[in-house]
């Protein structure tokens, strides 16, 4: 049975890979600072209290358990506050990645799947969005993710870290079961808090803009539901002898925020209450990816294709939150 440590693995997309890799056989180890990882999501036995600024402890990490691969998902994801504390996400992003590395080099490691993002594209040139699509973040978070994924090519150029980076596009949706789901604090994602708002009908959700140039004048994204994203770690982990470079994860589907709200209501049987506000700066009018890569390297197929299944797990979770 293979040892997998995930970095990370009490926040929200970590804490789905951990039980779908547990699920398929593989012993998890969790590291979490628990800044924004919450205990009660942890699905494995061995769990450490670790902060990558703390190398000395990273260190007694790798000596204790024989770690076969890394996945990193541990990093500060608000994108408003980089560009208010830059500082901030460079450091926990960024260097954090470079300790992380230097404790899996010092003990031989020599295998990572990365959580990078459909943040690293910026502005889009063209839609839907390959992996060949120019980088050009346009703000701190996007540029520290793509900054560790050249950091991971350099160390695979110069000593052979086998590496895959996964750019994620808007992750989505719970565990079907109920119980481990999405909880940010504060939220700003745009699925939860359309649900909040119906089930507290004196908060509307605020839509950022409604004049854009897409059919419904709504910004469109491609939600992926958390789970296909965990399979695709599994998967990323198991071709991880055979390749490295980056790949995009999305379902290839846009979603308009008005059909997202159209579609929770009709789950919910009750309406949202709305309300129309500026634009949100940096938010381009539409992002959607080819995962033909995905399916080419990695054989991944996303299940979820219908944006009402996603948000049924979500409305599962909003109503019997665990925390
Ligand atoms: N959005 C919105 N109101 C909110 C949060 C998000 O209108 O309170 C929109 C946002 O402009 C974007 C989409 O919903 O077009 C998804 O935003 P989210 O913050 O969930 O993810 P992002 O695309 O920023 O990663």
């Amino acid at each position: 049975m293979k040892n997998i440590l995930l970095v990370g693995g009490a926040g929200y997309i970590g804490s789905h890979t951990v039980k779908q890799l547990s699920k398929s056989g593989y012993n998890c180890i969790i590291i979490d600072n628990l800044v924004y990882g919450h205990k009660e999501a942890i699905q494995a036995s061995y769990f450490e209290l670790v902060d990558l600024m703390d190398k000395n402890l990273l260190n007694e990490v790798f000596n204790k358990y024989h770690i076969d691969s890394v996945v990193h998902f541990a990093a500060f994801a608000y994108v408003g506050e980089s560009v208010i504390e830059p500082k901030k996400y460079y450091e926990n992003n960024v260097l954090g990645t470079l300790n992380l590395l230097e404790a899996m080099l010092n003990n031989n490691i020599k295998k990572i799947v990365f959580s990078s993002t459909c943040a690293t594209y910026g502005e889009p040139k063209y839609i839907p969005i390959d992996e060949s699509h120019p980088q050009d973040p346009i703000n701190p978070y996007g540029r520290s993710k793509l900054m560790i994924e050249k950091i991971l090519y350099d160390y695979h150029k110069a000593y052979n870290l086998k590496y895959i980076s996964l750019r994620y596009f808007n992750a989505a949706g719970c565990s079907k079961d109920g119980d481990i789901g999405e909880s940010h604090s504060p939220e700003t994602h745009l699925i939860p808090l359309v649900l909040q708002a119906i089930i507290n009908q004196d908060k509307p959700i605020k839509v950022f803009g409604a004049d854009y140039n897409t059919p419904d004048g709504t910004c469109i994204r491609d939600y992926i539901h958390v789970e296909d994203l965990a399979i695709a770690h599994q998967l990323a982990i198991e071709k991880l002898d055979n390749y490295s470079g980056c790949i995009n994860l999305g379902t290839g589907i846009g979603t308009s925020v008005k059909e997202i709200i159209s579609a929770a209501e009709a789950i919910t049987g009750k309406t949202c209450p709305v309300e129309y506000v500026a634009k949100r700066k940096g938010d381009p009018a539409q992002l959607f990816a080819t995962n033909d890569k995905a399916k080419n390297i990695l054989g991944w197929v996303p299940k979820y294709n219908d944006i009402r299944e996603i948000i049924s797990t979500a409305w599962t979770w909003e109503l019997n939150r665990k925390y």
